[in-house]
């Protein structure tokens, strides 16, 4: 099948390329990010795949049909990105890889919390400076502390195993509660009850209306005096603002971040050399408790060479008709983006 792949970096054509050699599809690399002004590249290509960035809002759906597209093939879990309802309408199949590597997400969760508490970051530059002092760099022990997970699926249930291993105890907030986060030793608490009972507070929900600035004002004001707060999901999950005036009164202790809620214009590209217009994100990065990592925690070899097969198993699927087990079903399509 021809293919047209967006907002393609040299990493992602080093996986899918490969890959490609057991599927044969016709795969075509675009640099650019999929949106309104670059959706007509894809003039002429049934199948369109995304990554999270792009933006498949409905003028960049509308486009897309009129000129041919019918597979939206996405090489991310998430899909808050995608305008699904007029994607339906449009008749346009949408396929995307529920679950790559959840140890990818849940390990850099670790290293965020890790870091943040015995500040690797600001060790690392002192001793290449020849200052070998210690002072400022104190932390505290995992162990025996409170872990709140909201969202306990694939990747909240790897985090909560991990830290479990470091002797934390471990709550969970789910709309889904399931079994086997039980099993490993977590106790499900209502939300209020996580957030006030939490030493670190880690976000693993989806992004969606009823998620959308979950972490706001009223929520901070619940948390414990110095709480860490961990977002490795979607950006709009934070209200940025509020957790900005969260880390000015010493309400949030440590902040880690590897999504951003305006992500979309910063992130995978390199920037070193303009000027950041967005103060929100650049107020963050002066706080010495504020760690950001740039959308990465995904990005482990395991984790991209099974989007790859993925990815290109799914536009397979489709392409001959089969049954494919990574179709966004009717009932998640009836949630609108956040
Ligand atoms: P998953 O579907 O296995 O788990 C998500 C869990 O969230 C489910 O148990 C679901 O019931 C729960 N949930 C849904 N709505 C909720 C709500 N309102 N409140 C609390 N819980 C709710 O997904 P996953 O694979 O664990 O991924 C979780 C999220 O991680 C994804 O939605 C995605 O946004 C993010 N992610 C980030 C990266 C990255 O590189 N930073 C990579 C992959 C996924």
């Amino acid at each position: 099948m021809k293919v047209a792949v967006f907002s393609t970096k040299s990493y992602d054509r080093q996986f899918l390329e490969p890959a490609n050699a057991n599927f044969g599809h016709e795969l075509v690399f675009f640099e650019p990010q999929l949106n309104r002004d670059t959706a007509v590249l894809a003039a002429g290509f049934p199948a369109i795949c995304a990554f999270i960035n792009d933006q498949l809002d409905a003028p960049t759906l509308e486009i897309l049909a009129a000129h041919g597209t019918r597979l939206l093939a996405l090489r991310s879990a998430g899909f808050n990105h995608v305008d699904l309802p007029v994607a339906a309408e449009l008749g346009l199949t949408t396929v995307r890889v529920p679950a790559y590597s959840p140890y990818a997400v849940a390990e850099h969760t670790v290293g965020l919390m890790l870091t943040l508490n015995r500040k690797f970051h600001r060790a690392y530059y002192r001793v290449r400076e020849g200052d070998f002092s210690i002072n400022g760099l104190m932390g505290f022990d995992l162990h025996d502390r409170t872990v709140g997970i909201v969202g306990t699926g694939k990747i909240g249930q790897v985090v909560g195993q991990i830290l479990k291993g470091f002797g934390c105890h471990i709550l969970g907030y789910d709309v889904y509660p399931n079994e086997d986060f039980k099993a490993l030793g977590g106790k499900y608490v209502q939300l209020p009850e996580l957030f006030a009972e939490s030493d670190i507070i880690t976000l693993h929900c989806p992004l969606t209306h009823e998620t959308h600035y979950l972490i706001d004002e009223s929520a901070i004001a619940q948390m414990k005096p110095g709480v860490m707060l961990i977002n490795t999901s979607r950006g709009a999950l934070v209200d940025t603002n509020a957790a900005i005036e969260g880390l000015k009164s010493r309400k949030i202790g440590y902040l880690g971040l590897d999504v951003y809620e305006r992500e979309s214009d910063l992130f995978f590209e390199d920037m070193s050399d303009e000027i950041i217009q967005d103060d929100e994100f650049e107020r963050l990065l002066t706080f010495p408790n504020v760690i950001v990592t740039a959308h990465q925690a995904f990005f482990t070899s395991n984790a991209l060479q099974n989007i790859a097969e993925t990815t290109l198993s799914n536009i397979s699927d489709f392409e001959q008709g089969r049954h494919c087990p990574n179709e966004i079903s009717a009932k998640q399509k009836t949630k609108t983006p956040a």
